[in-house]
């Protein structure tokens, strides 16, 4: 069976990828599984290079069909920030609930109303040869005033979903992919792969 190299060293997007393409007939393998410990620094200024420079790098590198994923939290009362910027907005090693302490300070004063916010997840799926498809997901919420929930991972915990009455650390992971941004793009990128299996037999 042809492998897919999940490209990320984030156990939460792991987890979230292979149950949203395990039944796939893709082989999944992670990058510890295939012995690559690189980091891909992303020096993009948006979230498709991002993702595409990751999967181009890890495909080459491996030389496996490569998906990788970046995203970003973009908040209107911000300006749209953090945005790219989203894993180092409180510093390079700044832990999931730093990150949230350090946006919900930014917001600080500003009301319920203006706290509207766009999760996007942008995923590349590049082959060995150097061709890359994107395909992206979006996911509309509020930040709270304060985390809430133990489940998913960064900033779940301060994602609401009006419709649901949940931020999205409140739902279950079969629940977050049916709604998220990844879980979004992903079905995107199913179709990307089925169509390559079909067309080029990879
Ligand atoms: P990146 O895609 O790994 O660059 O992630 C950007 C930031 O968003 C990191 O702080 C992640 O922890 C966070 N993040 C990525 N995906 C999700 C998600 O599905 N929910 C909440 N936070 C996320």
């Amino acid at each position: 069976m042809t492998k897919l190299l999940l490209a990320t060293s984030n156990q939460g997007k792991l987890c979230e990828l292979r149950s949203l393409l395990c039944d796939l007939p893709y082989g999944l393998v992670t990058l510890s599984e295939v012995g690559i410990d690189i980091k891909v620094d992303e020096i993009g200024s948006s979230l498709e290079e991002n993702a595409r420079l990751k999967a181009t790098i890890l495909a080459n590198k491996s030389q496996l069909l490569t998906l990788a994923d970046d995203s970003g939290l973009e908040v209107d009362a911000l300006g749209g920030q953090p945005g790219v910027l989203s894993a180092r907005y409180a510093g390079e090693n700044a832990s999931d609930s730093e990150r949230i302490n350090y946006l919900l300070s930014k917001l600080d004063g500003v009301s319920w109303e203006k706290r509207r916010a766009r999760f996007k997840c942008v995923i590349a799926v590049a082959m060995p040869n150097g061709q890359v498809e994107l395909c992206s997901g979006t996911c509309r919420g509020i930040i709270t005033l304060e985390p809430k929930g133990d489940n998913g991972f960064g900033y779940d915990p301060i994602f609401y979903l009006p419709e649901l009455g949940k931020t999205i650390a409140e739902l279950s992971l079969k629940m977050k992919n049916q709604i998220s941004c990844r879980g979004q793009a992903v079905r995107n990128a199913r179709k990307l792969l089925e169509r390559l299996k079909e067309r080029e037999g990879i």
